[in-house]
């Protein structure tokens, strides 16, 4: 007789693991699904950063509970998730108003956070240009993760400490449920069967339930991301500067944003390409510049043209990021990410029956907010 496990998840990406993660740890059997030999898709080409401070106060509870569990795992076995913090630098007065503002929310919402002088943030981050930087916010507790590599140790840990089953290159292409079971069927006509099922397949509407898909707001985002070669300088944690502060979710809550905004340019090139600039070192010393961010619908896709980047983007991204960080700018690598996203919503969490759940589009939140997210969706799901 075929086993039936308490879980099904297809897609071995953030939210996939995530699931797996709440769902093992509350002593279920869970069988995850992936169409590739490893995960493919957004998990494994973002940043890897952490950071609960750019989300709104909804979500960044998610992302403060995600904190707790990636260092709890940490704890257990090394997924290369270091505690390092993050600073946002403000480049001029506009910004540090928005950083005064964050602060005193985030003292309203007891998550810590420490303003920084100008002196101060060169003392952390010595490669900061001195005339770019007026100020810092610094949230010590914030992480950083190996997209790659950490996507790869979690997998392995809820494989090998916590039960969980994995099998890949199992293209999920037909979903069938009643009232005995939810069975997913692969594109060589095997099934697997369980008493849930938990969809978590990224930006891919074609495959499985593509009419629920039709009937919804959701967008692709592609972003262009550069590494730059190993860096002799060690730079801690997460920095993400003044375009960022003009552009995340947190500062949208302040009561300066608006009209702040107002005075930009809609016509700039950072603002028509959504291009913001963050810095990661990963393990090797390479630093992680990014990024871009282009919009289209799943139906259009080819106008994003995700199999190519464009150059004056790039060069773009490297010239200013040239003007925030003393850093050898020379690129070792380059590639295109995309994640999907709801337009007038947060995430998609859709129920097709008793049995069978979607959960995609989160966004640009995922590595920092997945974690937290599924915890509460399986209080709510109290399987
Ligand atoms: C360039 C970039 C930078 C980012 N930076 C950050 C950051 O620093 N911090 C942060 O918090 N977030 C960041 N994000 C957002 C984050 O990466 C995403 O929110 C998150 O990875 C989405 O995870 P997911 O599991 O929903 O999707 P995915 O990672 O795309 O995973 C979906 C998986 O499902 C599999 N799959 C799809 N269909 C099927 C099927 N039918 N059968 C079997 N398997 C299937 C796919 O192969 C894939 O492995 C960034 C995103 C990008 C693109």
């Amino acid at each position: 007789m075929m086993k039936k496990y308490d879980f099904i998840i297809v897609g071995a990406g953030i939210l996939g693991l995530a699931h797996a993660y709440h769902a093992l740890k509350k002593g279920k059997t869970v069988l995850m699904l992936e169409k590739n030999d490893k995960a493919m898709g957004a998990s494994v080409r973002n940043f890897g950063q952490i950071v609960p401070s750019g989300f709104g106060c909804k979500w960044q509870s998610f992302g403060r509970d995600s904190l707790e569990i990636y260092q709890q795992i940490q704890s257990e076995y090394d997924i290369q998730v270091k505690r390092e913090g993050s600073v946002y630098l403000a480049s001029n007065e506009e910004e540090l108003q928005l950083l005064t503002e964050l602060q005193q929310i985030n003292q309203s919402n007891d998550y810590p956070s420490k303003l920084l002088t100008a002196e101060e943030c060169l003392a952390i981050y010595p490669m900061i240009h001195k005339n770019y930087c007026v100020a810092g916010l610094q949230f010590e507790q914030e992480l950083k993760a190996e997209p790659m590599l950490t996507i790869s140790l979690l997998t392995k840990y809820l494989v090998h400490i916590l039960g969980m089953e994995i099998r890949y290159n199992t293209f999920i292409t037909d979903i069938y449920s009643n009232d005995q079971a939810a069975i997913a069927f692969d594109s060589l006509g095997e099934k697997y069967i369980g008493e849930h099922l938990v969809l978590c397949t990224g930006d891919d509407f074609q495959t499985l339930y593509p009419w629920i898909y039709k009937k919804v707001d959701l967008e692709l985002v592609k972003l262009q991301m550069l590494e730059l070669i190993p860096q002799e300088s060690f730079i801690r944690g997460n920095i993400l500067t003044g375009w960022t502060i003009r552009r995340y979710e947190s500062f949208q809550e302040c009561p300066s944003f608006k009209d702040i905004k107002e005075k930009e340019d809609a016509q700039s090139l950072q603002r028509m390409y959504g291009i913001h600039l963050l810095f990661k070192q990963n393990i090797d010393g390479s630093v992680i510049v990014g990024d871009s961010h282009e919009y289209g619908k799943p139906d259009k896709i080819s106008g994003l043209k995700l199999h190519e980047s464009s150059d004056f983007i790039n060069e773009f991204i490297l010239h200013h990021a040239s003007l925030i960080l003393h850093l050898d700018m020379s690129v070792r690598r380059s590639w295109i990410g995309c994640y999907s996203q709801v337009r007038h919503d947060e995430i998609f969490n859709h129920r097709i029956d008793s049995r069978v759940r979607i959960v995609t589009g989160i966004g640009g939140k995922g590595m920092t907010a997945s974690f937290g997210w599924a915890k509460a969706h399986f209080e709510e799901l109290n399987p």
